[in-house]
């Protein structure tokens, strides 16, 4: 039975903590977050695996505001994990649990895990692959949106995968309903996926505030995340990196990009957009042409000269890669010595080997750095901007906003 929670509910004691255990066999844990774990569970009837969220609220570790905070927001993350469930990209919330102490959040499981450990398993993915997930993100926010909600924290820590490497949008923690028309101040989120507008209206008193258009420039740091295999913005001090953001300072600059098409850089740099007013809507992005080209299957009649057509080109094109492959130059050993990073496969074989050795990525270069990725902590919160710090010269490391 689901326990309902809400606010004004007096707290059970360990009655719904037990209530958990009495269907449920918790097992190894799979995720973490600031006041949460994350484990694999078993619904002891079926045999079914599921994932349980379990939030701690205990006194001994929280002054009693901070206890009232992580209670208060995981209600609003229960109340819009229920009103989205069922979305086929959205992760589903199956049951509640709520003692005095500990908060029971049953969802489905999603086997193969973060979209971030798939990414940094593969260190960037083809154009192909990021649009399946890139449209299957786009229709989940797309979803949201039209319910009045926005998400606030997306990135590849929220995005999980299942056995068949299906997205579901997951981690409702800083969500919110928003009616038409009201705006934001609230500083949240994490620092290389916040919005140029978060930042400004966080510093600026006079700034109108922030809506639903940061998730969509959330969207595109993600999709550039996915094919270059590290962040648009990114700079070991936090404050350039935040400067970098709110002057939409990124570049298609790393050899990765030279593979991919015009199309999904149009769309990356439509979505990258400084002014809100101006960045695609969700519903807008589905119709680049970066997702239409490949979308319609063409219903197509026999026709002779189509025929004729398509076997003239068949025969053309083999004889071009026949003749482009003759002319390609062998690798040889001093081709390698001299530049082995220049070779595409050479490159993602010592990126691959780096990242094995030193569990994070190396700097590749001035502008780009793969360890930024690794330096979000998994929850984020709230930053104190101290821009004069800023001027002292201190340092800022990219860590997630607290
Ligand atoms: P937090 O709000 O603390 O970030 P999340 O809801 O994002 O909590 O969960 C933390 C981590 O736990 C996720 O990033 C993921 O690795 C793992 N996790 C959460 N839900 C599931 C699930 N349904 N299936 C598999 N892993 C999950
Ligand atoms: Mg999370």
């Amino acid at each position: 039975m689901t326990r309902d929670v809400g606010l004004d509910d007096e707290l059970p004691d360990w009655a719904g903590a037990k209530e958990f255990y009495q269907k449920y066999d918790p097992k190894d844990i799979i995720g973490r977050g600031v006041s949460s774990t994350v484990r694999r569970c078993i619904l002891k009837q079926t045999g079914k695996e599921y994932a349980v969220k379990i939030i701690e609220i205990t006194p001994e570790r929280m002054t009693p505001q901070q206890l009232e905070e992580v209670r208060l927001s995981t209600v609003k993350e229960i109340e819009i994990l229920r009103k989205v469930a069922g979305h086929p990209y959205i992760i589903t919330l199956i049951d509640t649990y709520e003692s005095s102490t500990f908060m029971f959040l049953v969802f489905d499981l999603m086997k193969r895990g973060e979209l971030f450990d798939y990414l940094t398993e593969k260190v960037t993915l083809s154009e192909k692959e990021t649009r399946c997930i890139m449209r299957a993100l786009l229709e989940a926010v797309s979803y949201l949106h039209s319910n009045f909600i926005i998400h606030r924290d997306l990135k590849p820590e929220n995005i999980l995968m299942d056995s068949q490497i299906n997205i579901k949008l997951s981690d409702f923690g800083f969500s919110c309903l928003l009616e038409p028309g009201q705006k934001l101040r609230e500083l949240c989120g994490t620092p290389g996926y916040l919005a140029p507008e978060i930042l400004k209206s966080s510093m600026d008193e006079t700034h109108p505030g922030y809506s639903r258009e940061v998730d969509l420039w959330a969207c595109g740091v993600i999709m550039y995340t996915l094919l270059a295999g590290s962040p648009p913005f990114w700079h070991r001090k936090q404050m350039l990196m935040l400067r970098m953001i709110m002057e939409g300072r990124y570049q298609f600059g790393s050899p990765e990009w030279d593979d991919r098409s015009d199309t999904v850089k149009d769309l990356i740099s439509r979505l990258l957009v400084v002014n809100p007013i101006d960045r695609l809507t969700a519903e807008q992005a589905l119709q680049h042409p970066f997702f239409q080209r490949y979308e319609k299957e063409e219903v197509r009649h026999f026709s002779p000269l189509r025929k004729f057509r398509v076997a003239i080109w068949t025969v053309l094109a083999s004889i071009r890669i026949y003749c482009n492959y003759r002319r390609v130059r062998p690798v040889t050993k001093d081709v390698l010595m001299r530049d082995p990073y220049a070779l595409r496969g050479v490159r993602r074989l010592i990126d691959a080997c780096a990242f094995r050795i030193y569990g994070h990525w190396v700097k590749k270069g001035e502008q780009q750095n793969r360890a930024a990725l690794f330096q979000n902590a998994p929850k984020a919160f709230v930053l104190m901007l101290a821009s004069e710090e800023e001027e002292e010269g201190e340092e800022y490391e990219a860590t997630a906003l607290y």
